[in-house]
């Protein structure tokens, strides 16, 4: 820190050039070479191994372990032949983070040399010392052994660094008495409920031949790209991900000249960097642009299973984070790195689906179709109107609050945006307009023939809501930057498993009743959306009409901030839900709300920290050192008889006495530590701590305004965001 190193920092990038990263590939050279897929599996494995473990990714039936040997040895064999020496199980523990035990093959033999070895159940089982991973108290320390095993449905893959290659399992983690300790037994949980509840719901619609129903998701991410030299010199950046002081730039992002613009030569010879690593990967790399802020870029893959594309998630945070290093950039994935300017979300699109209905939310171009897509989507919209609350829930961190309910992004109100003619569709149904006879005429066309051309219309979209209909899936996009997706997936997995159950029940005792199947399906969308409408909202989710409507006449939760949202977790219905589903035990769910809770209240402490930090070590000493020197100037011109005006040696000195006075402030609040429960402390930390760090804040930002640049020791928002 300090200005030499900024001053520079602004020489040297000015001399940089782009990293080279070699010729152009192929796709067909690139695509998977670094995965142990299925075609892999089928050239190396006996006919039978392989026909059991395909059983066991596509259908979902459980696995055989006495194959594990065999599918461990051909796995090692593949992944030696690629210059492999170690193993590693990779799992999600309950942060965002991606967590790895790496083991070598080396076995010793007694007459001194070495082989390598992977037996089945090394593949199938693991142990790491999970003891300092959060588990919410699950485990006390004393039994601290905690399991990996392997997931099958999730290929393994070589991870590559300068030192060598890691053949990677994707696996789950739980404790020794099999409580989940991850994000992904949960998820696997979540898809196998909506599973079971959709296969029903198809079954009561008339199909008899009906493929695992699986949800499908595809995350667009956004992130920003700093020069490394300029992030190093900034202590805020580096700890805690965002920056806690700076001014807004002259030129913000009202122009919109970045948005879809150019890419800066640099950050385009990045991105076909993680591109060309992501598809040796087997992620399907699929768009790249500017985002609306300057510094500000997205990234999306195709869609893909929801586990697979959550492991494949976590692996693009990595490759996005360890490659922008490599080409001295870091890469924020923080959801407000730069206050004022536009923040990162993550928008999860996610639909369900499987081999022989095909994608359950779409509208699709038959009458048959029509139904069940009306039957799902039904069964969404009153998922997100029951469950609203958990959505919130489970995208609320520290960093995540400064985008929703802070008046930019998705507004922290969960609703559905459907698009003008499906909420009139839907409406006309719960009013009684629509019959069962309408519905399999195909007539449900407002004009032209199917719905699908109607909905898709891309100009309809509606970028206030945190929920929408894109056509044929739903986008999430209140999640924030940095998440772990799995979260989001297995709230919508759930509820719609809930869901569908609920309205599984309602058709089934209206068939019984001897009703014709249309008939039937529109009278329970019928009851359902006289129900649940009220979470479908078209307007403009930013406006202050709708905060106080969604409220006041909707009935639906605004929860601002993560002290509000978390607490849902312990409510008696959230419990209900992930029990009756079978998705997370009531000590499960606990112990997330613990891990979470405390997640927050640590990060807030740490950031209250470095603001008080660099406050008084960085801030103070920039602006005595303009004091002392303006001060110097004003004596020595006052002895030749020479007056200077003395406005901005005031301002400065009323500025840093003040600074004094808030950072002690902010330093007494911080060490309170009485408090008798942790929704006490999330409370405390996210008004009291928060908006005294703001106070300190102001006055910083004023001083960036008066103290001459040459002494000011923080990386300006001018340079971070514009210098590439
Ligand atoms: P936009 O910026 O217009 O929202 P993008 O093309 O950037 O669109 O991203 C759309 C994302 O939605 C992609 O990842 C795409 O693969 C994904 N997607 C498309 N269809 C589905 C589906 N049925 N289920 C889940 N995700 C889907
Ligand atoms: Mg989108």
């Amino acid at each position: 820190m300090g200005y030499e190193s900024r001053t520079q920092a602004i020489y040297q990038i000015t001399d940089r050039e782009p990293i080279p990263v070699g010729a152009a590939s192929r796709l067909e050279d690139l695509w998977a070479v670094d995965v142990f897929s299925l075609s892999k599996m089928k050239q190396c494995l006996p006919k039978a191994v392989f026909k059991s473990l395909k059983k066991t990714i596509e259908a979902g039936e459980q696995l055989d372990v006495s194959i594990a040997d065999t599918v461990a040895s051909a796995m090692k064999d593949w992944a030696i032949s690629k210059g492999a020496s170690y193993y590693a199980h990779v799992f999600y523990p309950m942060t965002n983070a991606t967590a790895e035990k790496h083991d070598g093959f080396i076995s010793t033999q007694s007459d001194g040399s070495a082989i390598a070895e992977f037996a089945g159940k090394l593949l199938v089982q693991g142990e790491p010392d999970g003891s300092s991973f959060p588990n919410g108290g699950i485990r006390s320390t004393f039994e601290a052994r905690g399991y990996t095993a392997w997931d099958v449905t999730s290929p393994a893959y070589l991870m590559e660094t300068d030192n060598g290659v890691t053949l990677c399992i994707p696996t789950i983690f739980v404790s020794w008495t099999g409580e989940a300790l991850d994000k992904k037994t949960p998820l696997l949980r979540s898809i196998g409920a909506m599973n079971k509840a959709a296969t029903r719901v198809l079954k009561l619609l008339g199909y008899h031949d009906i493929a695992p129903v699986n949800s499908s998701c595809g995350a667009e991410q956004e992130y920003f790209l700093v020069d490394s030299l300029f992030a190093n010199s900034r202590p805020d950046l580096l700890l805690a991900g965002r920056t806690l002081f700076g001014k807004p730039p002259a030129k913000g992002q009202q122009f919109d000249d970045h948005y879809f613009g150019a890419i800066p030569e640099r950050v385009q010879v990045f991105m076909q960097d993680v591109e060309k690593k992501m598809y040796r990967l087997g992620i399907p790399a699929k768009t790249r642009h500017n985002e609306v802020a300057p510094g500000q870029f997205e990234i999306a893959p195709f869609f893909e299973a929801a586990n697979v594309a959550s492991d494949h998630q976590q692996l693009t945070m990595t490759l996005l984070r360890q490659t922008a290093k490599k080409h001295g950039f870091v890469c924020l994935l923080h959801e407000k790195p730069f206050a004022g300017i536009n923040g990162s979300g993550k928008h999860v699109n996610w639909s369900v689906g499987n081999s022989t209905q095909g994608n359950l939310l779409d509208p699709g171009d038959s009458p048959h179709e029509n139904i069940q897509f009306l039957v799902f989507c039904a069964a969404v919209i009153r998922g997100v109107h029951k469950y609203g609350p958990l959505m919130r829930a489970v995208i609320a961190n520290a960093s995540n609050d400064h985008r929703l309910g802070a008046n930019e992004a998705p507004p922290a109100i969960m609703s559905v945006y459907l698009g003008s003619q499906l909420e009139e569709l839907f409406n006309k149904i719960s009013q009684g307009e629509l019959d069962g006879q309408y519905i399999q005429s195909g007539k449900l066309d407002f004009g032209v023939e199917t719905l699908p051309s109607l909905s898709k219309d891309a100009g309809d979209r509606n970028r206030t809501s945190p929920f929408a209909f894109t056509g044929n899936r739903f986008e999430f996009r209140a999640v924030g930057s940095g998440q772990s997706v799995s979260g989001p997936l297995i709230a919508l997995n759930t509820m719609l498993a809930d869901s569908l159950s609920a309205i599984g029940d309602l058709l089934e005792a209206e068939l019984g009743k001897g009703t014709k199947l249309n008939d039937a399906v529109v009278a329970v969308i019928k009851e359902t959306m006289q129900k649940h409408s009220a979470v479908i909202f078209g307007g403009d989710g930013y406006s202050a009409e709708w905060h106080r409507m969604a409220v006041e006449e909707r009935g639906l939760a605004n929860l601002p901030t993560t002290a509000d949202a978390l607490p849902v977790l312990k409510e008696k219905y959230i419990e209900e839900l992930f029990e009756k589903t079978g998705v997370l035990s009531p000590v499960e769910l606990e112990s997330r709300f613990e891990v979470y809770a405390e997640q927050y209240v640590l990060s807030i402490e740490v950031e209250a920290k470095l603001v008080i930090d660099i406050a008084k070590t960085a801030i103070y000493p920039a602006a005595m050192r303009h004091l002392a020197d303006i001060a110097a100037t004003v004596a020595g011109l006052e002895e030749m008889g020479i007056n200077l005006d003395q406005d901005n040696i005031k301002t400065v000195a009323k500025l840093t006495n003040s600074l004094t006075t808030k950072v002690s402030k902010l330093a007494s609040a911080l060490a309170k530590d009485d408090f008798d429960t942790i929704e006490e402390h999330m409370k405390y930390s996210a008004t009291i701590l928060r908006s005294l760090m703001d106070d300190v804040r102001a006055d910083v930002d004023a001083l960036e305004s008066e103290v001459a640049d040459d002494l000011w020791p923080l990386p300006t928002y001018q340079e971070m965001l514009f210098i590439k």
